[in-house]
């Protein structure tokens, strides 16, 4: 008989959700796992791009935590407000929890107003009341600029933007507005998703064209004038619009830059393979790292691979703990699907992990697509909430 062990989870995101509950599936009840998450309700986020063009409501993609105490998940509902990895510990509300493994979680930090002008001049379609605001205002305008603006670099899931592009030209279309209202696209990027390599980047670059959307790369903005509708960016150029969408800069969470779990990169290093901190028993997933390829370029932030990564780590504690199984390695391998507008999606997947580049494929889009999206998204719901 093991001696009873605590696993601390920090964020109940893609990473933390998945983690908890297939350490559940595999741990007795003498073992405690603990979610440490600020928020009442789950917001399943590839979902919000059909939230922002009204195919969706708030009720069908979000989920309250509650299930997951049925299932012998510990809450505890509260911002994080201090990590020590080196004691595997952390405070909530003043309490202090301490594990005997510990993950943090805690995804990406979103920080518009690092940006000047922009969260008073757009809408952040990366939270669900942003994507809320953005499907009243798209649905109230009928002539003008519409731009989707990456104001910048790394961003979760990269297709977002191009796809948030797509998914507005489809409704200008549907709504007879074409000709009066144009969409374009401005983003520091070389290209769209870049990381996947030349090929699928202008594949997916000729897809957003051809939707008659206008593509503008290397445009990195610096700040927005918010009452007279006008993008300044680096270039010098300046762009105005009558309805901004934004994808807005990411950071690491205050708390885990707090925390001296940062590298170089400004995300959390990690071993690639097993993804572990440098903190022994300490381990962190999804967003919130930073794993380089051989590329140079970092793994992207996706839902696909916090999941994957929280797999292999509930995998491995485990068997730490209760000896059976195999210890598993994260190989590199995602996909995901990119949704196109008119119930359509194509689907990208690959090894990000490939030396000397990753082997990316890409499916044109179709129906099927779509529907594997939709059906993915009420999977997805059902089996972690
Ligand atoms: C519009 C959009 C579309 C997307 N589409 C896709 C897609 O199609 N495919 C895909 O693979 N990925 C997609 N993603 C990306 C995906 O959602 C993220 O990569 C994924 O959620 C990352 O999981 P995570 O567990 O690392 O972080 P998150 O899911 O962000 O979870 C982090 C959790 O930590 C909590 N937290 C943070 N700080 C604290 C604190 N101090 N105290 C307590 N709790 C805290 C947060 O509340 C949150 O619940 C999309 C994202 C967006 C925004």
């Amino acid at each position: 008989m093991t001696s009873a062990k605590t696993i601390l989870v920090l964020g109940g995101g893609i990473g933390g959700s998945t983690i908890v509950r297939l350490l559940r599936g595999r741990l007795p009840s003498a073992h405690r796992v603990i979610l440490v998450e600020r928020d009442a309700q789950y917001v399943f986020p590839p979902s919000l791009l059909w939230l922002m063009v009204g195919h969706r409501r708030a009720q069908q993609i979000t989920r309250p935590f509650a299930p997951m105490k049925k299932a012998g998940v510990e809450i505890v509902h509260g911002e994080i407000e201090r990590i020590d990895p080196q004691n595997r510990s952390v405070q909530v509300a003043g309490k202090n929890i301490a594990a005997d493994y510990m993950v943090v979680a805690l995804g990406a930090e979103l920080a518009p107003a690092t940006i000047p002008g922009l969260t008073e001049a757009g809408h952040n379609f990366y939270t669900l009341s942003g994507a809320q605001s953005l499907d009243r205002a798209r649905a109230e305008l009928h002539d003008g600029n519409l731009v989707v603006l990456v104001a910048g670099v790394p961003f979760k899931c990269p297709a977002a933007p191009y796809e948030a592009a797509m998914l507005l030209e489809a409704d200008v279309r549907k709504r007879g507005l074409q000709g009066r209202v144009t969409v374009s696209l401005y983003t520091p990027e070389p290209g769209p998703m870049p990381v996947a390599g030349p090929q699928v980047s202008a594949m997916v670059r000729q897809l957003v064209e051809s939707r008659g959307v206008n593509v503008n790369t290397e445009q990195a903005v610096i700040k927005v004038d918010a009452a007279g509708r006008r993008i300044h960016f680096k270039s010098g150029m300046e762009v105005s619009f009558d309805l901004l969408a934004y994808v807005p800069p990411h950071c690491a969470p205050a708390v885990v830059r707090a925390a001296g779990l940062i590298g170089e990169s400004g995300w959390v290093p990690v071993n690639r393979q097993t993804l572990e901190t440098k903190f022994p028993g300490v381990y962190a997933i999804g967003d919130v790292t930073g794993i380089p390829l051989v590329t140079g370029r970092p793994l992207p932030k996706a839902g696909v691979f916090a999941h994957g990564q929280a797999e292999v780590v509930a995998n491995n504690l485990a068997h730490a703990i209760m000896g059976d199984g195999k210890p598993r390695v994260f190989d590199g391998y995602g996909s995901c699907f990119i949704e196109i507008g008119d119930h359509r999606a194509g689907f990208g997947s690959g090894n990000f992990y490939a030396d000397p580049a990753p082997q990316i494929h890409l499916r044109q889009p179709g129906l099927l697509l779509h529907l594997g999206k939709v059906a993915y998204e009420k999977y997805w719901l059902h089996r972690w909430f």
